[in-house]
């Protein structure tokens, strides 16, 4: 679909001929720019252009003095008559608006950066949690289960809500009000704006998915700045969207072999998930790299500690010589808390010996903290994100407690320290989750009417009877006579069961007989009381989808005080910086320019 807009996009500017379009310059209009920090400047000429007649300028001043080095300029940018130039790894030391304008001689356009500084730096660590697609629904969802609720008042708060910060943060990418995880994440790793599949660059029109306009990345900063430590912590894959824009540069998300080798020269200090298969070479038993390169032996040699079970990730992290470690647990995602603690389904039978991430975390931070820097940690509880999609509402809960589990640990960690940890709590973009009531249903008899006849609203709906929680919050079964119905706004064909699935996580859908369309799957249609639900989303689309509203920020810590109101995502990148004062005057190596802002 998005390939059929790119096309008739491009008819018309070619109808348009010499009314062609004004360049397009990245960083983009209006971007924010933490002083000091590096990106890559390029110019998209919407037609060819005569480098003799081009001339660009940051107030007043050109360019190439003002950011000290000449551009590479391309004459027939992926052999099409557009040119380009590119400018790779500036930077700008003062704070202020620059005003960039741009001429072929024909045509001229002008953006607006703000570059900003930071005061000193009031945290000395950073840990940066993300619910993958957590939505207001899946928080209170999961506080009804692991605090319950007695004449309308909660028995207990989640830590997630129990902080003293909180603000709206607003998820549009650069190129759509519906973002996924990659730009989302890649605009709090830079406090650039990104477009849906890209992390850590710009957009641009090339093919080549590598070649992109850059932005640097939290993690980047912080450890050539300030000389911190960098953990990267998830249950997804580590090649998955959230965890690799906390480094990577790339267009496609989707691009594992390159982000596995961007995740081997960035040397994050801990990097713990799933997604063993492409650091595997090709050929190696459950292999998905398209090279002979052995991952686990070049970071083994460059001095990693190497972690595939829990307890390997356990005895690594106890051992006082560790300093790095990579832990990878599974070949794909790891399965969710449900699966992995109750139901023993999913690949827990091939991986009995993951580690919850709770456990993970406390790894992470009994590695990280050896460093007098600093550190900065993100957590990943990432598979909300993934059940939602399928509809899968009992394992999303779960695995948001298990998040709310992580958030109290280094809380508890913080705490004892002295607080000098800066924490937040945050979904990376929403799904359009509703608690509608609850769902009155003896599993143990088959229903003798359709399944929605039993769902129970407003007074009826009561309160659910999942009974007393273990110490972690989770509750023994899902299964019982009176569960939340959670429902999605967003639907692909399929049958609802309005049961939990206790073989294997939900698959509401298969591919249709059109290619690229999808079918409900009809491996449900006979479970009894099962209806079919049309769908309210284009067949091509197989699945719950990310909704667009603001999601929640929670925070705690030295700088959580700068968490309120409603911000834009990229805020939340500028937050972390003036936390840790990773502005040009407090780093070591700030590479300063000559060039004045406007109006200073
Ligand atoms: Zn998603």
């Amino acid at each position: 679909m998005r390939r059929c807009l790119a096309a008739a996009a491009g008819l018309a500017i070619s109808m348009a001929g010499s009314t062609s379009p004004a360049q397009t310059i990245y960083p983009i209009d209006r971007a924010e720019i933490l002083a000091g920090a590096r990106f890559d400047f390029k110019v998209e000429f919407s037609g060819l252009a005569d480098p003799t007649k081009v001339s660009i300028s940051l107030n007043g001043e050109d360019y190439a003095k003002a950011f000290g080095k000449i551009a590479n300029f391309i004459e027939r940018e992926d052999g099409k008559d557009q040119s380009a130039l590119i400018l790779r790894d500036v930077s700008l030391a003062r704070p202020g608006n620059y005003k960039i304008h741009v001429t072929d001689g024909v045509q001229s356009r002008e953006v607006t950066w703000s570059v900003y500084d930071t005061g000193p730096r009031k945290a000395k660590n950073v840990i940066f949690f993300i619910g993958d697609g957590m939505s207001l629904a899946h928080r209170i969802a999961a506080r009804l289960l692991a605090k319950g609720i007695a004449e309308g008042k909660a028995l207990g708060k989640l830590a997630i809500d129990d902080m003293p910060h909180m603000a709206l943060v607003a998820t549009a990418g650069s190129d759509s009000i519906i973002t996924d995880s990659a730009n989302s994440a890649s605009a709090y790793a830079t406090g650039h704006k990104s477009a849906v599949n890209a992390m850590g660059v710009y957009a641009d029109r090339t093919l080549d998915p590598l070649d992109d306009p850059k932005v640097e990345t939290i993690t980047s900063l912080v450890k050539r700045r300030l000389g911190m430590m960098v953990g990267i912590v998830t249950n997804t894959e580590i090649e998955d969207a959230t965890p690799a824009a906390m480094v990577a540069h790339v267009r496609r998300r989707r691009e594992y072999d390159r982000i596995v080798e961007q995740y081997f020269a960035a040397k994050p200090d801990v990097l713990m998930g799933g997604g063993r298969a492409n650091f595997l070479p090709q050929g190696a038993d459950g292999a998905k790299r398209k090279d002979e390169v052995d991952f686990l032996a070049r970071f083994r040699e460059a001095g990693y500690s190497i972690a595939l079970t829990g307890p390997e990730m356990a005895s690594a992290a106890a051992e006082p010589a560790t300093s790095k470690l990579l832990g990878l647990f599974t070949l794909g995602n790891m399965d969710g808390v449900l699966d992995r603690k109750f139901l023993k389904r999913g690949t827990v039978g091939k991986f009995p010996e993951q580690p919850d991430l709770t456990e993970q975390v406390s790894a992470a931070l009994a590695v990280l903290s050896k460093n007098e820097a600093g550190f900065f940690l993100m957590v990943e509880s990432g598979l909300i994100d993934k059940y939602t999609h399928l509809l899968d509402m009992e394992r999303a809960v779960y695995d948001t407690i298990m998040l709310d589990n992580a958030v109290r640990l280094a809380r508890d960690w913080a705490s004892a320290r002295g607080d000098d940890t800066l924490i937040f709590v945050l979904a990376d973009h929403n799904h359009p989750i509703g608690l509608v009531g609850t769902i009155e249903d003896d599993m143990s008899k088959e229903p003798n009417v359709a399944m929605r006849e039993r769902v129970r609203v407003y007074e009826r709906a009561g309160f659910p009877n999942y009974g007393t929680p273990d110490a972690e919050g989770y509750p023994a079964r899902v299964d019982v006579s009176r569960r939340l119905a959670l429902f999605s706004a967003s639907l692909p064909d399929h049958y609802e069961t309005y049961r939990p699935k206790l073989d294997n996580p939900n698959d509401p859908t298969v591919p249709g007989n059109e290619p690229g369309t999808y079918v409900a799957n009809e491996r449900y249609k006979s479970i009894p009381g099962a209806v079919f639900r049309f769908g309210n989303l284009p067949a091509m689309i197989n699945a719950d989808v990310h909704s667009g509203e603001d999601v929640i920020l929670t925070a705690i810590g030295p700088g959580s005080d700068r968490v309120h109101g409603q911000m834009d995502n990229t805020e939340v990148f500028r937050i972390i910086a003036e936390a840790l004062g990773l502005g040009a005057g407090n780093g070591t190596d700030a590479r300063r320019t000559q060039v004045s802002p406007a109006g200073q």
